[in-house]
């Protein structure tokens, strides 16, 4: 079959459960979060027999166009990061759970820390908040103002939360994390 490498050859409605997050290879910029609309079969390579072999990819609306991941490259070399995420671990929490030593239980959850110098759109509109400000905001404290840098996403296993601390209010217990 004689079709280039990186054509599309069908897709297939993605449903509402997932964003594709990517950036310009550049961390001081913000994270840029579409959903995606599709899933692509696309011509990954050829065989020296002629055969062409495939690869599923995310499509998705970007610039007012569709776009895959191979073909955004190819438009902006810059372009890096591709990330598929569940929609749910890309809205935050709107609660923080606040557990006291004491009551800690032997099933702590599995606990990721990213960085990101510039922030997390985690909503695909604007940099969030750190998470701190719904806890301030409950205390009558002022809101916390710096740049969120830190994302903690925990998996409880049947749940995943994601929080955002700037750096002075990330929690002790993710430092050691945040630093593996
Ligand atoms: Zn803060």
């Amino acid at each position: 079959m004689n079709i280039a490498t990186g054509s599309v050859l069908n897709m297939a409605p993605a449903g509402n459960d997932w964003v594709i997050a990517f950036d310009y290879g550049d961390e001081t910029a913000p994270e840029i979060v579409r959903p995606v609309i599709g899933w692509a079969t696309v011509v990954e390579a050829h065989l020296s027999d002629g055969t062409a072999t495939t690869c599923l990819q995310p499509a998705f609306l970007y610039l007012d166009m569709v776009w895959t991941p191979t073909e955004l490259r190819e438009h902006d070399s810059r372009i890096s990061g591709f990330e598929v995420r569940a929609r749910e671990i890309a809205r935050p929490v709107t609660t923080v759970q606040i557990v006291e030593p004491a009551e800690q239980e032997d099933d702590t959850p599995e606990v990721r820390v990213f960085y990101r110098a510039a922030g997390w759109v985690l909503d695909g509109k604007s940099v969030e908040p750190c998470t701190t400000n719904f806890h301030r905001q409950h205390l009558g404290h002022p809101a916390c103002t710096d740049t969120a840098v830190w994302k903690v996403v925990e998996n409880h296993g049947m749940s995943l939360s994601v929080g955002v601390y700037c750096d002075a209010d990330l929690p002790a217990e993710h430092r050691s994390a945040a630093r593996a």
